[in-house]
């Protein structure tokens, strides 16, 4: 396997005493797009932060591109894009205006993408960013973080604003450029239907802390659903998820990597949606104080 694109170890971060982030490992394979997914405050922005150097960590090591985080020099700068939540642009520059300074900044500046992109989505160059709507907005964002051509490119919910087919769209254009050249996209998205689409690479945050990492196919075929008689002592079971009961029957996510094997109950694979929704519910309690 070629080198991780991000690695972590022991990574925290903490606000005043408060932690957002704890006990962090992961290697994060390059060539990827990569779904970070986690409820409201599960620490999804503060890890994106930590990764472009954007916050520093409290304790432990965050590795990006071969270079500790946040000590990038102009070069390596170049080679992470990073999309923040509310797409912050100037709203009084034209779209033309925001081109021409991502090309004077970016050493790998591709304008023909740039335009040949805005001009698909039918977004004119000369009209004033403040002006857009809310969707529009993030799809220039986006453009200008492709067009700067880096090697990690790091999503805070960016199709949050998007309309469904805008969505896909979006999500797919990723794919492709993932597919072409020597890109990894790290993003973050409450969206799940969506990203078993596009993404092969899960990370499940909740309460500050990693549930869950890995290829999307094994995490797949390493749990399955079993449906069977409802039985109180299930959920303590080794391997069980999450069990949610009916009246006569429960259906019970299990890894199937030692989790329990229950005669006579029926055993179905899972989706995305299903998975990522069984780890969401055993959230810990937020870390606090040390
Ligand atoms: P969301 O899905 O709502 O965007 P998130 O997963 O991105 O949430 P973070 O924004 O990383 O979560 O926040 C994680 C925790 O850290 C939350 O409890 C939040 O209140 C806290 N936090 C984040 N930024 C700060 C800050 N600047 N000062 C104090 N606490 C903060």
């Amino acid at each position: 396997m070629s080198a991780p694109v991000l690695e972590t170890s022991g990574l925290g971060r903490r606000y005043r005493s408060v932690w957002a982030l704890r006990d962090c490992d992961l290697a994060l394979p390059a060539g990827r797009v990569i779904a970070l997914v986690g409820p409201n405050g599960a620490g999804k922005t503060t890890f994106l932060r930590l990764t472009v150097g954007l916050l520093r960590p409290t304790e432990g090591e965050i590795t990006v591109l071969g270079s500790p985080a946040g000590r990038e020099s102009a070069d390596s700068l170049a080679d992470i894009g990073f999309v923040a939540q509310d797409h912050p642009l100037y709203k009084r520059f034209l779209v033309r205006d925001l081109l021409r300074t991502g090309a004077a900044l970016n050493l790998r500046w591709d304008q023909a993408l740039a335009e040949n992109r805005l001009e698909a989505l039918e977004i004119p160059l000369d009209q004033r960013v403040g002006t857009l709507s809310g969707g529009q907005h993030a799809q220039v964002a986006l453009t200008l973080a492709l067009a700067k051509r880096p090697k990690l490119l790091v999503l805070d919910e960016p199709v949050a604003g998007l309309d469904p087919l805008a969505r896909l769209t979006f999500l797919q254009a990723l794919m492709g450029a993932v597919a072409e050249e020597e890109l990894t996209v790290l993003l973050s998205s409450h969206i799940l239907p969506e990203l078993e689409r596009v993404c092969d690479y899960l990370i499940v945050l909740t309460g500050g802390r990693v549930q869950l990492a890995g290829e999307i196919d094994e995490l797949l075929s390493a749990h399955r659903l079993l449906i069977g008689p409802s039985e109180p002592t299930m959920a303590s079971a080794p391997g069980v998820i999450h069990v949610s009961r009916g009246d006569r029957q429960a259906n019970a996510i299990v890894r199937t990597d030692g989790g329990p094997v229950l005669a006579g109950w029926e055993s179905r694979p899972i989706g995305l949606e299903e998975l990522v929704l069984a780890y969401l519910h055993r959230t810990p309690p937020i870390p606090s104080t040390r």
